[in-house]
């Protein structure tokens, strides 16, 4: 065997094991219910949450509110749990041979704080250098949303993005930092409305200084159309 593939090899193994380390803990038996199934089943837990509070869930304001909760569960705000979901991969040959970092940036994110089920609202800037292949721009929109659909920590998020553009572009060379405030420390807490949090990982090349520099200018250029 050649020393380029085992080398390759040895860098697709520590690629895997670096993918489990971000990976959403999810028990094996996740998706063998149906979203329906699941749907009828958040609604009476959420029934009943409603129930001990003490609500009266005959009022017509509330009667619909365990069902909207867990079609809003299963279809929006955790549906990035499911594979299924997951945009699909298709790059494009860098026909222009451009050679120099491609940055998307002020992508929205919403996603749900895991310790809290309270939202994360902010922002992601993703980068990449390409070797050859391109995704669409919107692609990266489509990845940063998937991954957020899911009770997140903030920089399990980070590396997701980064581990998923980094297997579908086949380089390392890819970056992301989120800049999101967390509501559980907003409006509750310690209720802080000011305070923000930023995340980064970075892959390949953007470890070095000068590239981890450039795209961090390119983030704070203020563009506006
Ligand atoms: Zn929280």
């Amino acid at each position: 065997m050649k020393i380029d593939k085992i080398l390759d090899e040895i860098d697709e193994l520590g690629e895997a094991h670096a993918s489990n380390s971000a990976e959403t803990p999810l028990r094996e038996d996740a998706f063998e219910k149906s979203d329906l199934e699941k749907i009828e089943l958040i609604k009476q837990d959420v029934n009943r949450i409603m129930q001990t509070l003490g609500l009266d869930l005959t009022d017509d304001s509330l009667k619909g509110t365990p069902q909207r909760v867990a079609k809003m569960f299963v279809n929006e705000i955790f549906s990035g749990l499911d594979p299924k979901r997951k945009p699909k991969a298709s790059t494009f040959a860098n026909k222009y041979k451009y050679g120099e970092m491609l940055v998307e940036k002020n992508i929205t994110v919403y996603s749900t704080c895991e310790h809290h089920l309270l939202p994360i609202v902010g922002k992601a800037h993703v980068a990449y250098i390409s070797n050859g292949s391109v995704v669409g721009l919107s692609k990266m929109n489509r990845i940063v949303d998937y991954y957020a659909k899911r009770p997140q920590v903030q920089e399990r998020l980070t590396m997701q993005i980064v581990q998923e553009l980094q297997r579908v572009l086949g380089t390392k060379d890819v970056a992301c930092v989120i800049d999101a405030k967390h509501l559980c420390v907003n409006s509750r807490g310690i209720r802080d409305i000011e305070s923000s949090t930023v995340t980064s990982e970075f892959g390949g090349a953007f470890s070095k200084k000068e590239v981890k520099r450039e795209f961090l200018d390119y983030i704070k250029l203020d563009t506006t159309f």
